[in-house]
């Protein structure tokens, strides 16, 4: 299972799906049997989403849409089985107009999916290149040429509710305690370990806070009131809620934190430094930490456009 698929791409399909794509979709989503990663970025769009070229031209004949372009940086795209993304439609409609959200079989014809090797060794980013690949009407999620809007209810869900869970913060506070406490037990560097005892604290109050904001926005969906904007905010706040937990770890353990798995005598298993390798990418993907910090400033607070 991918949480391309339920996390993002479900809630979507929920909100802009017709009953035959909910019905072809979701079940087989919920399975595993079909495995979905996201197509946004290009080469030349990342953070300028807008800025796309992958382009969908229309077939009249066949019913449908002949795709031409590349996405990259789409995550496990290496073993999934679908991919959901947006392709221009109508190069002469303004920026944020003229492009399609729509839904592609990576087994199509003309779909070239290549592995991006990680320096880390572990696997599963792609390129994924398209060819004159056609895909039927039906594939098209919410509107021709109303890409944007829903594309925005799927980074919507990315950055805010359904991604990151407080669970996973929550859990890792209490394994950043625990070692805490192993490591004041185990009597070494008393120094540095007493120094960190209130950043230790300070990220499990903000795994619990980040716990309680989320109780607030799930009460707030259920009377009617969407995030919106507001899922800048907390992507924000659980992406630097990560990494400062992870480093508080990784200071906690001193040199030891450099050794890996495989190492005699790394500490849970080489975990924690694993875990602020992957935490420092979370201020980028999602659309980076810059960018919630404009939508914030515009959009929540009001401020003038710079
Ligand atoms: C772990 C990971 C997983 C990812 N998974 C996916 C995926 O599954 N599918 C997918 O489509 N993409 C994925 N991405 C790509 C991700 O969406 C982009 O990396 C991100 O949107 C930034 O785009 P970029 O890398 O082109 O950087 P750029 O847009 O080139 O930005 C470079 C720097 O400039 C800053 N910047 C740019 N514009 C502005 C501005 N207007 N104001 C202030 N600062 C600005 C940015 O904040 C950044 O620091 C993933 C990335 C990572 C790291």
């Amino acid at each position: 299972m991918t949480q391309n698929g339920i996390f993002l791409l479900a809630p979507t399909i929920f909100e802009y799906g017709t009953d035959e794509q909910k019905a072809r979709f979701l079940p087989r989503m919920a399975s595993a049997d079909d495995l979905w990663c996201q197509g946004w970025s290009e080469p030349d769009a990342g953070s300028d989403l807008a800025g796309i070229k992958s382009r969908a031209t229309r077939d009249d004949e066949r019913g449908g849409w002949v795709i031409n372009g590349q996405k990259t940086w789409t995550t496990r795209g290496a073993f999934c089985n679908w991919v959901f993304g947006l392709f221009r439609t109508d190069p002469e409609a303004a920026r944020h107009s003229g492009m399609t959200y729509l839904m592609v079989p990576l087994d199509a014809s003309g779909v070239t999916v290549r592995g991006v090797e990680r320096l880390d060794g572990d696997e599963g980013f792609a390129e994924v290149f398209f060819d004159d690949v056609f895909v039927a009407d039906d594939l098209v999620l919410g509107g021709v040429n109303e890409g944007w809007g829903v594309a925005m209810a799927t980074t919507s869900s990315e950055r805010g509710l359904t991604l990151r869970s407080p669970g996973r913060f929550c859990a890792a506070a209490d394994r950043l305690v625990d070692l805490w406490k192993r490591q004041a037990a185990a009597g070494e560097h008393p120094e540095r370990i007493d120094s960190l005892r209130s950043d230790v604290a300070q990220s499990w109050m903000e795994a619990e806070a980040y716990r309680l904001a989320t109780l607030a926005d799930v009460t707030g969906l259920v009377n009617g009131v969407s995030q919106g904007a507001r899922s800048s905010l907390t992507k924000i706040f659980w992406s630097e809620l990560d990494v400062k937990l992870n480093e508080t770890a990784l200071r906690l353990l001193g040199p030891a934190a450099e050794l890996i798995e495989t190492s005699a005598g790394a500490v849970d298993g080489g975990a924690w430094m694993k875990g602020f390798e992957f935490a420092l990418s979370g201020p980028i993907y999602a659309g980076t930490n810059e960018i919630q910090r404009n939508v914030v400033a515009e959009r929540v607070l009001g401020l003038p456009r710079k």
